[in-house]
């Protein structure tokens, strides 16, 4: 009997603990022969951004080139009349298989997925066995000794700490080989254009890895909020789409503060998907119930603020840098995204799910946990200690984060001709607006006041309103 191996958001060969357990089993119980299958659903794809139909395209193509083509991409469409379930029902009836292998997903698409694949596999008496996780340890797996989970993230990483994790693991080479089960239907056509050559896969994350290491890893605890250079990883993708897994960066951390920092930013991730796991309704609804009950601005002047802050044109450099950042490579700096999530909720009055739905079609590294609980976060709604009375300015935020404009200068090219750190606020220069750059479509001082009242009719009574 051969073994289906179901990619999902696990898009690597190393390090991949459903996909060994495939292998060792075609070997041990059958006749080491594995079906890989990637399930692609059309529908989904065709509404992402130009940038991320691009980057799975990518993705796949580097994964099926790391195994001599021998992946199979199964298509499923309402059109087509072929959902997920089908397909890997499909794939493995004619692969004969008993046992389909998987990692299993723990946030709410990807539980209702595997959920329905195991059902359509059982009615025909074959086995979804899931393997593994996307995290280093498993949302759920951290909680206090009662049981219950830890509402806040530093208690979380103390404990995830603690409990730790096990060493990466080589791809098992037990003499199995890859067999199509069914022909691959192929990558889908980009229906959108990228701007540019999108470079994937998991040999390109792990160069990236190493890049990092040397780069910035050793300054990261000072440079991370840095958005004018690159003091970041730049990992995001490639763990969004588990083309590394986080096990393989968290084995190679010393302790150094630079090291320490970015363990902690991993548990961040780690900490987000454990919290989206207990409470899986938050990918939508508020983590704090109250705030659901705030008053937000609906109406055309609204639409039209929303369009401008989509667009990067809301005439405050640093909001629309970040935006411009997104559309054209569909990444944006951490500090950045939020600043304009706080923008999006405080000044422009918003509800943080428009931002958090326009951030998923996007962002290459769209992770839903992440996605939903970086927004609540920002937007005061959310887990830890983020109070909606901390409202990002900016401004100031430019001036501290972009301290010579070298970022605004790069994506803002209507203000590339400010040399100085004045470029945080064009307005109060002569030459400041005469590229066609906007004025601020709202007075920072006065939404954040008005901010603060809406937040004082839910009753989130404080006393200090500290400007970020
Ligand atoms: C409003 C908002 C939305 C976000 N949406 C996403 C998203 O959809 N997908 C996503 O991967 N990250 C998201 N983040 C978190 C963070 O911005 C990105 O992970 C980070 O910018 C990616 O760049 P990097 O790989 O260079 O990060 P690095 O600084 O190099 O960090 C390494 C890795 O740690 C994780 N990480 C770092 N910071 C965070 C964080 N604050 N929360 C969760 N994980 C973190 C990421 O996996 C990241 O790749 C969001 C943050 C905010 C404020």
């Amino acid at each position: 009997m051969s073994r289906v191996f179901w990619f999902r958001r696990d898009l690597r060969l190393n390090d991949n603990p459903a996909l060994n357990a495939a292998i060792r089993c075609s070997v041990t119980d059958g006749d080491s022969k594995v079906a890989p299958i990637y399930a692609l659903d059309l529908d989904y794809f065709y509404a992402l951004s130009g940038i991320r139909q691009h980057s799975l395209v990518a993705s796949l193509d580097a994964l099926g080139a790391s195994m001599g083509r021998m992946l199979a991409i199964r298509h499923a469409s309402v059109d087509l009349g072929v959902t997920v379930a089908n397909a890997i029902v499909s794939a493995a009836q004619k692969a004969n298989a008993q046992t389909v292998h998987a990692t299993r997903a723990f946030d709410p698409a990807g539980v209702a997925e595997q959920n329905a694949v195991g059902v359509a596999l059982a009615e025909v008496g074959i086995f979804l066995d899931l393997t593994g996780s996307y995290y280093a340890v498993d949302p759920g797996a951290v909680g206090k000794p009662d049981g219950s989970p830890y509402k806040v993230y530093t208690p979380f990483f103390k404990r995830w700490f603690e409990l730790g994790w096990s060493k990466p693991e080589a791809l098992a080479e037990v003499g199995h080989k890859w067999i199509i089960a069914e022909p691959c239907q192929g990558r889908p056509t980009p229906s959108k254009d990228s701007p540019f050559e999108i470079k994937a896969g998991e040999a390109y994350a792990l160069r990236t890895w190493e890049r990092f290491k040397k780069r910035a890893l050793f300054s990261y605890d000072e440079m991370r909020n840095r958005a004018d250079v690159s003091g970041t990883s730049h990992l995001s993708h490639a763990l969004a789409f588990g083309e590394i897994h986080p096990r393989t960066l968290l084995a190679e951390l010393a302790d150094s503060p630079g090291h320490n920092v970015f363990r902690k930013e991993i548990a961040w991730r780690e900490f987000y998907a454990d919290v989206l796991w207990r409470n899986p309704h938050t990918t939508t609804e508020y983590y704090e119930p109250r705030f659901a009950d705030m008053r937000y601005d609906t109406g055309a002047e609204a639409e039209a603020r929303f369009e401008a802050w989509k667009a990067g044109k809301t005439g405050y450099p640093m909001v629309d840098a970040g935006m411009r950042q997104l559309m054209t490579t569909g990444w944006m700096h951490n500090r950045v995204r939020m600043i304009v999530a706080s923008f999006l909720v405080k000044d422009l009055h918003l509800e943080w799910q428009r931002g958090a739905a326009w951030f998923e079609e996007c962002l290459t590294d769209f992770d839903p946990a992440s996605n939903a609980h970086g927004w609540q976060w920002t937007a005061g709604c959310g887990t830890d200690a983020s109070p909606y009375y901390r409202v990002f300015n900016p401004i100031l935020q430019g001036y501290k984060f972009d301290p010579r404009g070298d970022y605004v200068r790069k994506y803002v090219p209507e203000l590339a001709h400010i040399w100085d750190d004045g470029i945080h606020e064009p307005w109060n220069r002569l030459d400041g607006l005469i590229h066609g750059y906007p004025a601020p479509i709202v007075d920072h001082s006065v939404e954040r006041d008005d901010a603060l009242a809406r937040l004082a009719e839910i009753k989130v009574l404080k006393a200090e309103f500290p400007e970020k």
